[in-house]
């Protein structure tokens, strides 16, 4: 049975870099808008379902069938909120829940399918559903995702893998998505280099702003620039320790 495997965080950031950039849809420097939808269907090969009848706890699911083609599948209540969106956030957060999706499609694919050959040994390999679940969905709540995380990992050991029926196993999937999801949508060393820019230029041109206001804008700033949730963008800013970065470059 194929083992999910610890994945440092850095390189999680790589991995979906390097699927960026073999796409050919890296974003311009103009627009930082990544076009999820097109990655998904065009780079990855995938379906997407974007009204798909799920229960109400379910964010989304993929389906992964050897031979066929991989299918994703969003919430049609997420959709229909995203489409009456008043507020880009609402837009924001919807296509973060498509680039999760898109992160278990590029870390979970390869084990899925290895997984359903093993169960359809002799005939026809059944589909692997991995389907998310909204209250693990940490990206609204939890400003300690990331010590959640080390906590999680710390538990079930750094270098263990974890049999991919194991409740664990799951839950780190989540974990990596949503690490994934977010380097998908903000890249590391864009997301650093516009923080360090906005840093900057409030520093200038708002001397008198503390700290946190500061901090505050540039999350407010990112979020804009990149089409996602200031939640998102916050959490992003903290995993990625953008203000120690922005602080650093200021010496120079
Ligand atoms: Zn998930």
């Amino acid at each position: 049975m194929p083992d999910v495997t610890f994945i440092p965080f850095s390189k999680i950031d790589l991995l979906m870099e390097d699927e960026i950039e073999k796409s050919g849809f890296w974003p311009s420097s103009q627009n930082e808008i990544f076009d999820i939808e097109r990655f998904l269907e065009k780079h990855l090969k995938s379906g997407l379902d974007k009204d798909a009848n799920l229960p109400d706890d379910v964010m989304g699911e993929v389906a992964f069938r050897r031979g066929k083609k991989t299918c994703v599948s969003i919430n049609a209540g997420l959709t229909r909120e995203m489409e009456n969106a008043q507020a880009a956030w609402q837009i924001g957060r919807w296509r973060m829940t498509v680039a999760h999706e898109c992160a278990h499609v590029i870390l979970h694919g390869p084990l899925y399918l290895a997984q359903g050959a093993q169960d359809g040994f002799w005939e026809e390999p059944p589909s692997q559903i991995h389907r998310c679940y909204k209250k693990q969905d940490k990206r609204f709540v939890a400003d300690d995702f990331a010590a959640e995380m080390r906590d999680f990992e710390a538990r079930y050991g750094w270098n263990s893998g974890c049999l991919i029926n194991e409740p664990q196993a799951r839950q780190r999937m989540e974990f990596q998505a949503n690490r994934g999801g977010a380097a998908l949508l903000m890249p590391a060393n864009r997301t650093l280099c516009a923080a360090s820019e906005l840093f900057n230029d409030l520093r200038q041109n708002a001397p008198q702003l503390s700290q946190e206001a500061r901090i505050e804008r540039v999350v407010e700033q990112l979020a804009k620039k990149f089409l996602v949730s200031r939640e998102a963008a916050r959490i992003r800013c903290d995993d990625l320790e953008a203000t120690k970065h922005a602080d650093q470059l200021s010496l120079f």
